[in-house]
C-alpha cells in the first residue's frame, strides 16, 4: 500500500506501520487512542483516473482514497453511489434550500456498509476468515451482509434492545447473533475481549483504523455531487460520532486536493437521551453515560469517537444540536411525507437536527442544506408506526368511504 503512509494515534502521534492488524494505540493502556489513517497524497492522485462527473456507481469510484492493497478483490455489494435529490417540499417546510441524501439504500440498508466493504477486504488482504463486531443492530446486520457474500464466518455481539427487523436481517445472513443481556457498551467491550483472545477481526466502529476509512467515500459523493454548488451545511446524526468525521475527511481531502471548491460546515445531531459529544463539544463533559433514545443507531452513552467528532465541528466551523424522541419521531413522519423517503429514527434525527438548528438561529433562512440520511425506516417498523399515526379501519362498505372522503353528504 504505497499510497498510506502510516497509522498515527490521535492522541500521543505515536505511528504504526499500516501493514498489519492493529486496533488502538499501545502507548496508553487503558486511554484508548484512536489511530488515524495517513496517506500519500500524491500516490493516491496517481491511483486516482476518475472524472468527477456526479456518476457513481458504487464506493469503488474512490478506490484510490482505499487503504486496501491493490491485488486484492473487494468485498462488495455494490455499496456507495446513492442518490442526492433536491427536497423542496421538506426545504420550504424547515425555510432551507434543501437536498437529501439518502445512504439508507445502500445494500442492507444503512450507510455503514460503506465501512464494513472496506474492512471485510482489510479482513481478506490479512486473511481472517472469522469477524465479529458489538453492535446496536446496522452494523452488526451489515458485517453479516456482506460476510455470507465474502464468504466470513460471522459472530455478532447485539445487546438485548435492538428492534427486530435489525436481528431479523443477520439471522437470515446466516451469522451467529449473541444477543448480550447488557448495554452496547457492555457489549462492545465483549467483542474487544474476544478479538484479542480469538484473533478475530474487528469491525468496531472507532477501533478498526481501517473499517471508518470506507465511511470518507460519503463524504467524497457529497463533493462531486455537490460540486460547483456546495452546500452551506451538511447534517448528519452521531452515535459514536465516526460517521460524521469519515463524512467531513472525505469532503475535506477533496477539497484540498482542488477537486471542490469549498467546504460545507457540518452540523451533528444527537439525541437528549444521548448526548455526549455535544457535551464535549460545548465544554461539559459530565455526560449521563446511560444512553436512551428511540434512536437506536445512536444511543451511545460512551461515544469511542468524541474527539474526531468535536476536531470536525471545530474544522468546519460546525455545529451541534440535541433532540428529543418526539422530535425525531415526528421529523421522521416529516420526511416520508413530504419527500417519499423512509428513514429510521437515527437517519431522521438530522431533519429533526435542522429544524432546531433553524429555531435557534444557527442555520439562516434560505441557506442551502444537504442532510444525511443514514438509515432505512423499513428495519424499524415499530418507530415508524409511531411516527407514522394510526390505521383507520373501516366497514369492507362503500357508505365508509363516502363518509371518510365526500364529508359525509
Ligand atoms: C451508526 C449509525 C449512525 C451514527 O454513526 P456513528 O458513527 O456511530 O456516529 C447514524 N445513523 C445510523 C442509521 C447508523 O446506523
Ligand atoms: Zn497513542
Amino acid at each position: 500500500m504505497d499510497h498510506v503512509e502510516t497509522l498515527e494515534c490521535t492522541l500521543c502521534g505515536a505511528e504504526y506501520d499500516p501493514d498489519q492488524v492493529i486496533y488502538t494505540c499501545s502507548e496508553h493502556p487503558g486511554v484508548k487512542g484512536i489511530l488515524e489513517v495517513r496517506y500519500d497524497y500524491d500516490e493516491v492522485l496517481d491511483r486516482f483516473d476518475e472524472s468527477l462527473d456526479g456518476d457513481v456507481r458504487s464506493q469503488w469510484k474512490y478506490r484510490a482514497f482505499l487503504p486496501v492493497a491493490d491485488d486484492v478483490e473487494p468485498v462488495t455489494l455494490g455499496e456507495g453511489g446513492t442518490p442526492i435529490l433536491d427536497a423542496p417540499r421538506l426545504g420550504t417546510e424547515l425555510g432551507v434550500d434543501l437536498r437529501v441524501k439518502d445512504d439508507g439504500r445502500n445494500p442492507t440498508g444503512v450507510l455503514k456498509d460503506r465501512a464494513t466493504a472496506v474492512s471485510l477486504t482489510k479482513a481478506r488482504e490479512f486473511g481472517i476468515d472469522v469477524v465479529t463486531c458489538a453492535s446496536t443492530g446496522n452494523a452488526a446486520a451489515s458485517l453479516a451482509g456482506f460476510s455470507a457474500r465474502g464468504g466470513f464466518d460471522c459472530r455478532l455481539f447485539v445487546p438485548g434492545d435492538a428492534p427486530e427487523g435489525k436481528l431479523a436481517q443477520p439471522l437470515v445472513y446466516g451469522a451467529d447473533v449473541l444477543g448480550v443481556r447488557g448495554s452496547y457498551d457492555e457489549a462492545y467491550d465483549l467483542s474487544m475481549e474476544v478479538t484479542e483472545r480469538f484473533g478475530w477481526y474487528n469491525r468496531n466502529a472507532a477501533v478498526n483504523p481501517f473499517q471508518v476509512e470506507g465511511k470518507r467515500t460519503v463524504g467524497h459523493e457529497l463533493a462531486e455531487q455537490t460540486r460547483g454548488e456546495v452546500p452551506d451545511w451538511l447534517v448528519f446524526s452521531m452515535g459514536d460520532g465516526c460517521t460524521i468525521a469519515g463524512g467531513w475527511k472525505g469532503f475535506r481531502e477533496f477539497h484540498d486536493l482542488d477537486l471542490v471548491e469549498e467546504t460545507p460546515r457540518m452540523l451533528g445531531v444527537q439525541a437528549e437521551g444521548a448526548s455526549a459529544i455535544h457535551d464535549a463539544f460545548h465544554g461539559h463533559d459530565d455526560a449521563d453515560e446511560v444512553a436512551d433514545t428511540v434512536a437506536d443507531s445512536i444511543s451511545v452513552g460512551r461515544p469511542r469517537n468524541t474527539v474526531k467528532a468535536c476536531s470536525t465541528l471545530e474544522e468546519s466551523g460546525g455545529e451541534s444540536v440535541l433532540v428529543s424522541d418526539e422530535e425525531i419521531l415526528a421529523a421522521e413522519s416529516l420526511l416520508g411525507r413530504t419527500e417519499g423517503i423512509y428513514a429510521e429514527p437515527a437517519g431522521a434525527a438530522p431533519v429533526a437536527g435542522l429544524r432546531k438548528a433553524r429555531d435557534a438561529g444557527i442555520v439562516d433562512e434560505g441557506e442551502s442544506v444537504v442532510v444525511v440520511v443514514t438509515g432505512n425506516g423499513l428495519k424499524d417498523t415499530k418507530s415508524g408506526m409511531r411516527a407514522g399515526g394510526e390505521v383507520e379501519r373501516i366497514d369492507p362498505a362503500i357508505g365508509d368511504v363516502v363518509e371518510r372522503y365526500d364529508g359525509g353528504d
